[in-house]
């Protein structure tokens, strides 16, 4: 009894947890061809033991589940220097920073610069945990650092940021070992990851247009043009050698298209319960903030272990309390995408050919659209090419 198993009720997330937990390194870890993270099993390792079978949402169906009762704020750093490098309003780095004097042993995840992933890693300082911030925009590979960190002083305290699925494998393990208690479980109102081959070809065009192989510091995500943009920006020797275009951005095109997620994305039931984190984070998007250009987070507080931790930070940080109907209809919560198969084979064929252009997926995923969705991006890009204030003032008066 193990993942291969074929009754399954929901497909990969790309978790890695069933490679974390396994007692036999029978599973590893692997991109498949569409840019997928995917486990394989050593049927000759494999005891059938079935733990990785327990934590893998592949076999469960999840619960309904109200956001009423949890407790929502929005926030974000009164230190404006974590606003400013940070995501949305800074609170993972601030939580982070707590956690860490608390004595906590903290996974975030930070960019692999030589390879060009987002990859799990391990904090125990303060200056460890300034890579973690902000939004790398794919599926991080983590096993190895999940792997160390379940396996670290059985009587530490740790605490895991992460993406919904993978806080849900780790919940699920934590909980069959009564080790639940020990950790703080951090996740994000997730949109969904695309293929790493995005990323790939991505990274490519831009160290072409740079003409730097390797970047020193680079943000998928940030403000040079304000919250609620999204401008990839690289630096080389502290110099800015690459922002990204204010309108049809190659890799936010394909991220927000959805036409590229991974298979378990367009149905996932775990951006859509908040049954097993603690706290989960995101951006305060909706009406309430539409003229803040710094940035805000909305942090939901699951259970009272979250209530506990954010108390802790609340002298550090601005906040207001709000209801979930202020900003949840603005997030992907409870919504399942369409999912065009024949586009999305296309798409993923052509993203894993290295002899085909990002320009010319781009063109093909256009291509397929139908006219109004093209008018709609012409007259959404109108906007985006105006002042920050305007769009703002557009934004609200939209709302
Ligand atoms: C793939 C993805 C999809 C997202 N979709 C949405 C969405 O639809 N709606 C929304 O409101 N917010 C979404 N977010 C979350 C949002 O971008 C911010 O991360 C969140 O608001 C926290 O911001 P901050 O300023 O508090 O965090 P920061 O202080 O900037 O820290 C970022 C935190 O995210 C963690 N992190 C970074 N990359 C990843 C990753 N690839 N996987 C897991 N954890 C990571 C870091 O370890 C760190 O703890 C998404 C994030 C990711 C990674």
């Amino acid at each position: 009894m193990n993942i291969n198993d074929r009754n399954f009720i929901h497909k990969c997330t790309s978790c890695q947890i069933c490679a974390s937990v396994c007692p036999k390194e029978a599973i590893s870890i692997n991109l498949n061809l569409d840019g997928f993270y995917r486990p394989y099993i050593d049927k000759d390792k494999c005891v059938n033991c079935g733990i990785c079978k327990k934590v893998c949402y592949k076999f469960t169906d999840v619960p309904q589940y109200t956001a009423d009762d949890a407790k929502h704020y929005a926030a974000h750093a009164l230190d404006s220097q974590v606003v400013e490098r940070t995501t949305s309003g800074g609170i993972a780095d601030i939580l982070c920073q707590k956690l860490i004097e608390e004595g906590y042993t903290c996974v975030g995840v930070e960019y692999d610069y030589d390879k060009n992933i987002a990859v799990g890693a391990v904090a125990t300082h303060r200056e460890d945990t300034l890579k973690f911030r902000g939004s790398k925009y794919i599926q991080s590979y983590s096993y190895p650092v999940f792997k160390e960190l379940l396996e670290m002083d059985k009587n530490g305290k740790y605490a895991i940021f992460g993406t919904p699925c993978q806080i849900f494998g780790l919940d699920k393990y934590l909980k069959c070992r009564k080790r639940r208690e020990q950790f703080v479980l951090i996740d994000i109102y997730c949109h969904g990851c695309p293929s790493m081959n995005v990323w790939s070809k991505y990274v490519k065009k831009i160290q072409q247009q740079s003409g730097f192989k390797k970047f020193d510091y680079l943000n998928f995500r940030s403000k040079v043009r304000g919250w609620g943009n999204f401008n990839v920006f690289a630096l080389v020797d502290g110099k800015p050698v690459y922002v990204g275009p204010k309108v049809n951005d190659n890799f936010y095109t394909l991220f927000f298209s959805d036409a590229v997620l991974n298979d378990s994305c367009y149905d996932c039931q775990l951006k859509s319960t908040l049954e097993f984190c603690d706290i989960r984070l995101g951006d305060f998007w909706g009406k309430s903030y539409d003229m803040n250009n710094k940035g805000i987070s909305v942090v939901s507080l699951a259970s009272s272990k979250g209530v506990e931790l954010f108390e802790k930070i609340r002298d550090n940080v601005w906040c207001k309390q709000h209801l979930s109907s202020d900003f949840l209809p603005y997030q992907s919560w409870g919504r399942n995408y369409a999912v065009n198969h024949e586009l999305r084979n296309t798409l993923l064929a052509q993203l894993a050919d290295a002899n085909i252009s990002l320009n010319r997926v781009i063109n093909s995923y256009w291509h397929a659209m139908p006219l109004s969705k093209r008018i709609k991006q012409l007259a959404k890009n109108a906007v985006l090419l105006m002042p920050t204030s305007v769009i703002s003032m557009i934004k609200k008066l939209y709302h």
